[in-house]
């Protein structure tokens, strides 16, 4: 059981721990990702190898997208670009109104750090900092006080029932229970926006359910979530399916 009886039963009151600081404000007339002509290439041996070919869409902001696909159709290398990760691709990516193809590489990563939270596939918790530690990371990019940092962490653990983990690190943890904290770190600070790849992939199944009702619960409060995935299970719970093949939508 991910979540205690008092926090799956009771509604924490706006602002209170346990939901987290309110999300950093996202404000936009238009859609809150728009996407145009975005192209995405590997060059090796001379040979130009695409991997995202012309995608154009829009997601508007409260929405809640699942981008399925074949293995290799582009799907992980999508998400990257939108969470600012990748930074290799052209056309033109628009967040909230900022244009994030002229932003200068540092300006792109604070805009992330602001207003998304990632979750890899591969966990890409820090090797070196405790369970606890690596769910403060993101509440220092937004200048939490340390007393309220603390309260969030505890919080967290406490919701994802990983208390007993928080003094270990990373290597000292199952496929899962990394999962479940990389999970806690995307969603502790509250971001208006949420990028998971294959968030559930190495959860049991009644974790995985869990994780996609809270991830349900967070879009009806207003958060906008695009997840990668191959469950249809998990696909279902989101709003709208964007079909990827071979770097192309279909
Ligand atoms: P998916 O998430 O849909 O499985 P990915 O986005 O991970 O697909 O990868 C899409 C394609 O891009 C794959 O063919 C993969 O081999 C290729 N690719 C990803 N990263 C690199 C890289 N760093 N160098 C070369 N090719 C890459």
């Amino acid at each position: 059981m991910i979540f205690s009886r008092r926090t799956a039963t009771r509604e924490p009151p706006e602002g209170a721990v346990g939901v987290g600081p309110a999300a950093a404000p996202l404000v936009t007339d238009g859609p809150l990702v728009s996407l145009r002509n975005l192209e995405r290439f590997y060059e090796a041996g001379g040979t130009r190898t695409y991997v995202l070919r012309n995608i154009t869409f829009d997601i508007a902001l409260g929405d809640f997208v699942s981008i399925m696909g074949p293995s290799g159709a582009g799907k992980s290398t999508l998400l990257n670009v939108l969470g600012m990760l990748d930074s290799g691709w052209s056309g033109e990516y628009t967040l909230a109104g900022q244009q994030v193809h002229r932003l200068p590489h540092k300006a792109r990563i604070a805009l992330g750090r602001r207003h998304i939270g990632f979750v890899f596939q591969q966990y890409h918790l820090l090797d070196e900092l405790t369970v606890a530690e690596n769910l403060e990371v993101p509440l220092s990019y937004r200048d939490v006080p340390k007393a309220e940092r603390q309260a969030l962490v505890a919080d967290a653990l406490d919701r994802f029932g990983i208390v007993g983990k928080k003094d270990l690190y990373p290597r000292q943890l199952s496929g899962g229970q990394q999962q479940l904290v990389g999970i806690a770190r995307a969603v502790i600070a509250r971001p208006a926006v949420i990028l998971a790849d294959e968030p559930t992939g190495n959860l049991h199944s009644s974790q995985g359910r869990e994780i996609m009702a809270m991830f349900r619960d967070l879009n009806a409060k207003g958060t906008t979530i695009v997840q990668v995935t191959h469950s249809e299970e998990n696909a279902a719970v989101g709003k709208r399916i964007v079909q990827l093949r071979d770097g192309w939508m279909t």
